[in-house]
């Protein structure tokens, strides 16, 4: 069995915190100007390039990609052979706490969803855990802004609808989110499983590199399909007008129930925030 102390997990967790909040990933960042080369409005064309200088400018002076510093969402694998010093929840509680004071990154969350009144310290996280074979511990952040969150939509569809149920549905979400989710979008798909599942899924496909297709063919076909679709729609960066409304459609699939069809669409911006460290 292979130790791992709790305070370790917590320094890296605090890293992971300020770095995903302040470098997007290389391939989004590429498609960002690959968009911006492409881009035939020149308002839209516009939009990107502020985009990128923003980009630009939190990499020079340490600053956040966008104010929206998001909800902690966590991926985290756990090696079966793996045993924590501590307790692993507190331990990225804790790292949460101290990346989000120590980076000044804005505190979002409220203790009630209801009193609302600010927990000051940007926790509780949300942690999604998966216990996988071997002696590592893999974590990933992905904070999440809420203005795309807010434009996150789920369907319970029927298995006759089909793919061009699923088509409707992804198609509806963009249309619904418009300018409102801060385009152009990443747009995470789950399909199957069942109702919080799809959810998960949808949150995880936006972790998947946006170079990356699906390994399956027929949801290859569909990713690209929708993103052609979604780009047809005109609504563009900033939701001004253009080809550029989505840089990427990522699916992700999961076996479901015989009279199901869960169909989730989580809603990105282009601050579409990851990073993760293997211990
Ligand atoms: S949707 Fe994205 S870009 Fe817009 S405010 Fe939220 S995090 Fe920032």
């Amino acid at each position: 069995m292979r130790e791992i102390e709790a305070s370790l997990i917590t320094e890296e967790v605090s890293k992971l915190c300020i770095k995903a909040n302040l470098y997007l990933a290389d391939d989004i960042k590429s498609r960002i100007e690959k968009a911006e080369k492409e881009e035939k409005s020149n308002l839209g064309k516009q939009v990107i390039g502020q985009l990128i200088e923003n980009m630009k400018i939190a990499d020079e002076d340490k600053i956040p990609i966008c104010q929206d510093t998001g909800m902690a969402v966590f991926f985290v694998e756990v090696g079966q052979e793996v045993h924590v010093n501590g307790n692993l929840t507190e331990a990225i509680n804790e790292g949460v706490r101290k990346g989000y004071t120590e980076g000044y990154l804005r505190k979002s969350v409220v203790k009630d969803p209801i009193i609302r009144e600010n927990t000051r310290d940007n926790t509780p996280a949300i942690i999604h855990y998966n216990i996988v074979p071997g002696d590592k511990l893999k974590i990933m952040i992905a904070p999440k802004g809420f203005g795309s969150e807010n434009m996150s939509r789920l369907f319970m569809l029927k298995p006759a609808d089909g793919v061009e149920g699923i088509k409707n549905a992804v198609l509806t979400a963009v249309k619904e989110a418009g300018p409102n989710a801060c385009p152009p979008f990443v747009i995470g798909v789950g399909i199957g499983g069942d109702f919080e599942y799809s959810a998960i899924l949808a949150k995880k496909a936006l972790t998947r590199n946006l170079d990356q297709r699906s390994d399956k063919d027929h949801i290859r076909e569909l990713e690209e399909e929708l993103l052609q679709s979604i780009n047809s729609l005109g609504l563009g960066p900033a939701g001004l007008g253009g080809i550029t409304t989505a840089l990427a459609v990522n699916i992700e699939t999961y076996p479901t129930h015989i009279a199901g069809l869960p169909v989730a669409i989580n809603m990105c911006c282009h601050v579409d925030r990851h990073a993760s460290v293997e211990l």
